[in-house]
């Protein structure tokens, strides 16, 4: 848990109409970083924020060493770029893990890849240039040699002192192994953060009972719960809470205390079955937001106590959408992420748009990825209950406001399995 207080921009106008770079931008400047941080070995640190950088305090490599098998040789001067057989005595062989001596001039050391590279030694030949001679007690070599090759010089990958990885950093396979490679055992990272869910709506029936007339399943709650479980999250889930004001207010007492966040759906728009409003009110601070972007208008985010808030809309869509575009950013920074932003490339719309519309649109389309530059094309529905857009969408594009445009618009794409690592 967070021991600051959360602005939540709750001081403006009652239900403010807001562009969606504008709530993104309240959003995010009133999250509390965690400070809640652990040691994890390293096999247990695969996708956990770095709490602070990682600093090297070794070279790597951490001395001179072979980049081929073949044989180290003292080469003089006059044996530079010489064509021709050149010959050298073999009076050394160093495996990888051991040292060898000091080599003589003229002479080479048999050695092998990653193997410490002697001193006196040169420049290294690998073996397939080579030719074995008086019974493999010299090497002969036809082409010209030059000096320093295949030697990989101390500190060619990292310099002691070095910052390797950066606090904020979501570590990957590769980081890992760079930390290991600096003999760094632990990690210290950000815990999972805490957050409460529940879900609102007197018609939600849980999936594998059977429906009443007018009942429909709950699908926002396992849609959350998986979102929440892709971000890491630890999630207390308190399932579905009556339409009452009395079983809200209960609900956001029961996580307030021991949550960092709380997140609803359904339940903000301004209706008297909509008790998430007066009930975040009634225990903490509350901005009703309507938001020009589609799916999705209403959304209220808040506080209770050092608990934020986040009322996402109740249509399955709206639910998804926004929790890809505001409330992911708003956890991932909450997690100490630094790229806690979305991020888009550009595509190309396969289709025309002749309505222009108020609020900017997120429309589920799927890529083409076999023309270029790629394009994209739309689910032919694209109303805020069909939930099939999403299954058969890979992404999503930013239709501008007040816009039409015809095939072969350039439009920003946000790729669903991106914003769902
Ligand atoms: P509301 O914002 O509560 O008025 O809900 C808007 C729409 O979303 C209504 O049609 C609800 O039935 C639907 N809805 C709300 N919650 C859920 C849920 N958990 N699962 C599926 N649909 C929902
Ligand atoms: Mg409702």
């Amino acid at each position: 848990m967070n021991n600051q207080q959360i602005d939540c921009g709750c001081d403006t106008t009652p239900q403010p109409l807001l562009s969606i770079d504008e709530a993104l931008e309240l959003l995010i400047n009133s999250v509390q970083i965690t400070n809640s941080t652990q040691l994890l070995e390293l096999h247990n640190a695969l996708n956990k924020i770095l709490a602070v950088d990682v600093q090297a305090s070794i070279c790597v490599p951490g001395f001179d060493n072979s980049a081929m098998d073949g044989y180290a040789i003292n080469l003089q001067e006059e044996q530079i770029n010489i064509s021709g057989g050149t010959t050298f005595k073999i009076t050394d062989r160093i495996p990888a893990g051991s040292t060898g001596n000091t080599l003589a001039s003229g002479c080479a050391a048999r050695l092998f890849t990653g193997a410490p590279i002697p001193k006196g030694a040169n420049t290294v030949v690998m073996q397939e240039e080579c030719e074995l001679i008086e019974n493999e007690s010299r090497i002969e070599i036809y082409q010209p040699i030059t000096l320093n090759e295949n030697i990989r010089p101390m500190g060619n990958d990292i310099q002691s002192g070095d910052v390797i990885l950066s606090r904020g950093k979501q570590l990957q396979p590769q980081d890992i192994a760079l930390a290991a490679s600096v003999g760094v055992g632990k990690f210290k990272v950000f815990n999972k953060i805490k957050v409460g869910v529940f879900f609102t709506g007197d018609e939600l029936i849980e999936p594998g009972k059977s429906l009443k007339q007018g009942q429909i399943f709950n699908s926002n709650r396992y849609a959350l719960v998986a979102l929440l479980d892709k971000l890491d999250c630890e999630v207390i889930n308190l399932g579905n809470i009556k339409d009452t004001l009395g079983a809200t207010c209960q609900a956001l007492e029961k996580l307030k205390s021991s949550c960092d966040l709380i997140i609803t759906t359904g339940g903000v728009s301004v209706g008297e079955e909509d008790h998430v409003k007066p009930a975040v009110e009634k225990l903490g601070q509350l901005g009703l937001w309507r938001i020009k972007m589609k799916p999705g208008k209403p959304l209220a985010f808040g506080s209770i106590g050092n608990c934020a808030f986040i009322g996402l809309p109740g249509n399955p869509v709206s639910v998804m959408v926004t929790f890809l575009l505001l409330a992911r950013p708003f956890i991932k920074k909450m997690q100490g992420a630094s790229n806690y932003l979305n991020t888009t490339f550009k595509v190309t719309a396969n289709f025309d748009w002749h309505k222009a519309k108020l609020r900017r649109e997120f429309v589920r389309v799927r890529l083409d990825r076999t023309v270029i530059p790629m394009q994209v094309n739309q689910y032919p529905k694209q109303g805020s209950d069909v939930l099939s857009s999403m299954v058969w969408a890979d992404g999503l594009v930013e239709i501008p406001e007040k816009r039409t445009f015809k095939q072969g618009e350039i439009l920003n794409f946000y790729p669903l399995n991106e914003m769902m690592l």
